[in-house]
């Protein structure tokens, strides 16, 4: 017989966990949740042992038809919160609303006040750290003090007192009982000493509780849908093929794989797996003239504002610099070769918003159907115009910086992030769930995370999604699915 559970979750990282603490904090003491996760627990111990994030390669459960642009995907338990850097911060108000105010792009069908004490939440669960003054209005301080700024950022703040500010950040400034401090070695994917908020070592507890059956080594394969009604999700255990009943499905399984399984699923509508899209990155690295890098208190130790809201955005993307501050990232070319002068160096990361292609996809592999399949031909012009610029953008960065010569200039091959592919809109036509992530037909289906994204910015999604993640379970919480989806079962 099939089991029967009010929620099944698909996926335990940000976009799942999230959800998952909001639905317990209300759920009745009866109802059944099932959460099912492809990878296994691999601890800390197993990641330094083996210095990978996951047991599991990434490259073994998609296709990339363009290997030059990488999807970076670390299944296991926690998902990519095992590998991130942790940079954790809110996107700005005009982000969300693109169209209307620079003309281009898209607006997202809610407002950045609407996620405002979602943020807030977010950040006091991940102990993010952060300054007093940020560019994003704040009903709160942050849980944990800001970093410490490296000599350029210092010379950085008092040039551009308005646009320059230490990064926000889940990489502990100060040790919170489970998580040491930040040791800026710049080795992150990993993060040797867990400094560094993951689900492991912040969410973990969910998991334990009662209602919860957590089901590892269990690839979902796709959602039953009948009459417009999920019914009940398909998954792999110990090689056999099983079954499970739920009221209400939510997949948490990535930009990359939430589509990949909906393709699986018959659900078809003309954008879910298109527009594909992360941030365009450019690293740049300039040689300094008496100035010492190198000395903050974590990885990225400052963010640049100054090329990022205004009217430029109807031309080309907004820009958000940062200041890398670890020399071991860039090895051996984040040190010179100067005698007395090896940390006189620092590296620059202009991350620019883009507009999503829609040649841009997810699709089902042909020849293995198990597997996703990405394929990537390009940024969109709105970014490379931007990124002309950054020789402009350098120069007014040296109103601060003694840049003595810019040493070299690379595209990233991938941001880390994922996004678009199941795009959320009020109009059903063209977008594939509604503003609260629930599917615009399948009104039991939620669809979470970053593939929701209408637009990129250049704010890194994490902390987005999972207050994203939270507003969606309010709206779930509140209203239900045929009267209340929480409990429904279990009444
Ligand atoms: C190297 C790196 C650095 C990054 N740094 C940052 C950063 O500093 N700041 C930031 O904001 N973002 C960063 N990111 C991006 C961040 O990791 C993602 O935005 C975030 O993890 C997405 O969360 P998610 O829950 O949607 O998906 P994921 O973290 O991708 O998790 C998906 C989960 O679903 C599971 N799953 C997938 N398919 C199935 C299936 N068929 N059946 C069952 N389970 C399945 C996976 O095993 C996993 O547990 C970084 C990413 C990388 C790779």
């Amino acid at each position: 017989m099939n089991e029967c559970y009010d929620l099944i979750i698909v996926g335990t990282s940000f976009a799942g966990s999230f959800f998952l603490l909001r639905y317990l904090e209300r759920a009745p003491p009866q109802a059944r949740v099932l959460v099912l996760e492809r990878g296994r627990v691999d601890s800390k111990v197993w990641q330094l042992q083996h210095r990978a994030p996951s047991s599991i390669p990434g490259e073994q459960v998609y296709v990339n038809r363009t290997p030059l642009k990488l999807w970076l995907t670390s299944p296991g338990f926690g998902g990519n919160s095992n590998c991130w850097w942790a940079g954790a911060m809110r996107m700005m108000p005009n982000d969300f609303k693109l169209k209307s105010r620079y003309g281009v792009g898209a607006d997202w069908p809610l407002e950045y006040t609407d996620l405002e004490q979602h943020y807030g939440t977010v950040e006091q669960v991940m102990l993010v750290s952060g300054p007093a003054d940020v560019p994003m209005p704040r009903s709160r301080p942050f849980p944990l003090p800001p970093h410490r700024f490296s000599t350029p950022d210092v010379l950085l703040k008092a040039r551009f007192p308005d646009s320059w500010f230490h990064p926000t950040t889940a990489r502990a400034s100060v040790a919170t009982g489970k998580r040491g401090v930040c040791c800026a070695s710049g080795i992150c994917e990993l993060c040797p000493i867990d400094a560094k908020f993951t689900i492991q070592n912040g969410l973990a507890h969910i998991y334990e509780d009662p209602r919860v059956t957590l089901r590892l080594e269990s690839p979902v394969d796709s959602v039953d849908i009948s009459a417009g009604v999920a019914t009940g999700v398909n998954y792999i255990r110990s090689g056999r093929g099983e079954r499970a009943n739920g009221d209400l499905v939510a997949l948490a399984a990535s930009a990359l794989f939430n589509p990949h399984i909906m393709l699986r699923s018959g659900i078809h509508h003309r954008l879910l797996g298109r527009r594909l899209h992360d941030q365009m990155e450019v690293d740049v690295c300039v040689d300094l003239h008496g100035v010492r890098a190198y000395d903050g208190s974590t990885v990225i130790t400052g963010n640049g504002y100054m090329f990022y809201d205004g009217e430029h955005r109807r031309d080309h993307s907004a820009c958000m610099v940062e200041t890398w501050n670890s020399p071991f990232t860039y090895q051996p070319a984040a040190l010179r070769a100067d005698r007395g002068r090896w940390n006189e160096r620092q590296y620059l990361r202009f991350i620019f918003d883009d507009l999503p292609r829609e040649d841009n996809t997810v699709t089902v592999s042909a020849s293995d159907p198990r597997l996703a399949e990405t394929t990537f031909n390009g940024y969109s012009d709105y970014a490379r115009r931007a990124a002309e610029r950054i020789p402009q953008m350098v120069d007014k960065l040296a109103l601060a910086l003694p840049i003595e010569r810019i040493e070299g200039i690379e595209l990233a091959s991938s941001s880390g992030h994922i996004q678009g592919t199941v795009v959320m809109g009020d109009d059903p036509t063209s977008s594939v769930v509604d503003r609260h992530l629930v599917h615009h037909q399948i009104r039991n289906l939620l669809v979470l995370g970053a593939g929701a994204f209408p637009t990129a910015t250049p704010i890194l999604p994490t902390l987005t999604l999972s207050a994203l993640s939270l507003w969606a379970a309010d709206h779930q919480l509140g209203q239900g699915v045929g009267g209340g989806a929480v409990g429904k079962r279990a009444r």
